[in-house]
């Protein structure tokens, strides 16, 4: 048996989650609550408040006073980046506790969150980040384009309340690439968290409202799309909707915006490439993309590598190590040290998963390794056995769907049109990793793949370069300049000189 997470609970303190709306910890007013079930153990981890309509129309009410009447918008630039920048250290202080938290919501084991993005530290250096652009936001001033005595310029303006949606794979770190650009550029946020992932975002909350942002910038509701997501989205008081999660849920999204022409950022769902020529090191390419498909979140990853394309004479030396690097994956309880992935976050994923392996045997590839539940000790939680299928077609469901679980698809390739041909035959766009030692063909590749993020021999999350997809992998991108932009709005201003110009 996975030991109990009970013990984990209650040395986190955590009780029975509140939402935060308009500066006040607060249930939902008709008294709906969601369970947490955790997807190691199966247990009860405590409840949390489900946000009907009036309590979203109150954290959006909130939000917008907090927007029109507030402070927050015309606080000096340096004021801003200085309460930013003290929310990082206070992160950063409490890095630990923020994380055994995200152990509770998702199960994602502590060795893990001490080095990757879903680290406390990498979530502070975000905001740091974002600080660091409060400043530096700037017009333009142009050449009037007609002559004439006059000057023309553009501001840079907040775009005002920000409806964020979050999924529960990496919490901390996707709740901080929406809050910390909003709130740099000066807007106000209302944040649905997943209701896989709530308890770590709630603690967060905290602890931003305690460094000093005023009421009603940040309200974090609690509770699943419907009714919860729903009423955020179609809220006719919200300006920009910020959506990280799956293309099915973020489609529905983009059509509330386009009902309320609300401006929208989206962070969708991938089917990333790595393409391995034979003269890359091929044990250290084979070792990382598995990585990427089995450790730490077990493949529930957006920018997981989970089509191999494999150059033929590197094939079998490249299955042989990424079967090995499956084989030493330890599951279990994410508090233990030795434990280096997860389970998938609910029955409802467990299915999923198990369903896109029957039907990789079925179209006819070839299981090398995995492809069932884990039974014994691990019955008890969602965990799939790391799984590898080779003689995969790029037109099966497992190289085509998004799985999101710790199976990878070994695609063979016979020269470099092919294997470019094969990465660019998806309809994502999120990330690809090149594995090459020819410089000259990385940077051929890089620029005829289609992604918002290509590796060359090798890949990592960084909180300060834009980040997105091509495609049906989003639109807009977080991170870098882009991401406090994609939070104002422009406003040009036209200043004659004489009476002339009206
Ligand atoms: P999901 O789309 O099922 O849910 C995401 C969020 O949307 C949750 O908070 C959910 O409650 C909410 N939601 C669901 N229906 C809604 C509705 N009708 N209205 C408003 N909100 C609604 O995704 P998930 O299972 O939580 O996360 C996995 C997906 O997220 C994968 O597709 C993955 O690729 C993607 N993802 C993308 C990135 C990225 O940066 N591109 C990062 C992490 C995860």
């Amino acid at each position: 048996m996975v030991a109990s997470i009970k013990p984990h609970r209650d040395e986190a303190g955590l009780t029975d989650g509140r939402m935060l709306i308009g500066g006040q910890w607060q249930a939902a007013q008709d008294g709906q609550t969601w369970q947490h079930i955790h997807p190691a153990t199966s247990e009860d981890v405590a409840t949390f408040p489900v946000a009907g309509p009036a309590d979203v129309d109150k954290a959006v009410r909130a939000a917008r006073k907090a927007f029109d009447e507030g402070p927050w918008p015309r606080t000096r630039a340096g004021e801003r980046a200085k309460l930013l920048h003290k929310i990082a250290d206070e992160i950063r202080a409490r890095g630990q506790e923020l994380v055994r938290l995200q152990a509770l919501d998702n199960s994602v084991p502590l060795s893990f969150s001490e080095i990757y993005a879903t680290s406390g530290n990498f979530v502070a250096d975000v905001f740091d980040h974002h600080a660091g652009w409060v400043d530096k936001l700037a017009g333009e001033t142009l050449q009037p384009y007609q002559g004439g005595d006059h000057m023309v310029m553009t501001l840079r303006e907040p775009i005002g309340v920000v409806g964020a949606v979050i999924p529960w794979n990496a919490p901390l770190m996707l709740a901080a690439q929406k809050l910390a650009p909003a709130f740099a550029a000066g807007c106000t946020v209302v944040l649905k968290t997943s209701e896989y992932a709530t308890f770590a975002v709630l603690r967060l909350a905290q602890i931003i409202h305690e460094a000093g942002l005023p009421d009603g910038v940040l309200n974090v509701i609690t509770g699943p799309g419907d009714p919860t997501g729903d009423a955020l989205i179609n809220h006719p008081m919200v300006d920009k909707l910020s959506f990280t999660g799956s293309r099915a849920v973020g489609s529905r999204i983009m059509h509330a915006a386009a009902n309320g022409c609300k401006r929208v950022t989206m962070e969708l769902g991938g089917k990333s490439p790595a393409i391995i020529f034979p003269d890359a090191e091929i044990g250290n390419a084979a070792a990382i993309t598995m990585g990427t498909v089995t450790l730490g979140l077990s493949g529930q990853v957006c920018v997981a590598q989970t089509r191999a394309l494999v150059h033929r004479d590197a094939h079998d030396e490249f299955v042989a190590t990424a079967q090995m690097i499956g084989s030493m994956v330890n599951y279990g309880n994410p508090f233990d040290p030795d434990v280096t992935a997860s389970p998938l976050v609910n029955t409802r994923q467990l299915d999923r998963v198990l369903g896109y392996i029957a039907k990789g045997i079925e179209e006819g590839a070839t299981l090398v390794c995995g492809g069932a539940r884990a039974e014994g000790d691990l019955a008890s939680g969602n965990f799939v056995l790391p799984t590898l299928f080779t003689d995969v077609r790029n037109d099966m469901a497992i190289a085509r769907e998004e799985i999101f679980g710790p199976v990878l698809a070994v695609i063979p390739f016979s020269d470099e049109d092919e294997a470019i041909r094969i990465a660019n035959d998806t309809e994502y766009g999120l990330s690809a990793t090149v594995w090459t030692k020819d410089i000259n063909r990385a940077f051929r590749l890089t620029k005829a793949i289609r992604a918002g993020t290509v590796g060359i021999n090798g890949y990592q999350v960084e909180p300060n370069v834009a980040f997105g997809g091509f495609r049906q992998s989003g639109l807009g991108r977080e991170g870098g300049r882009e991401a406090i932009e994609a939070y104002t709005e422009v406003k040009t201003v036209l200043l004659p000189f004489t009476d002339e110009m009206m």
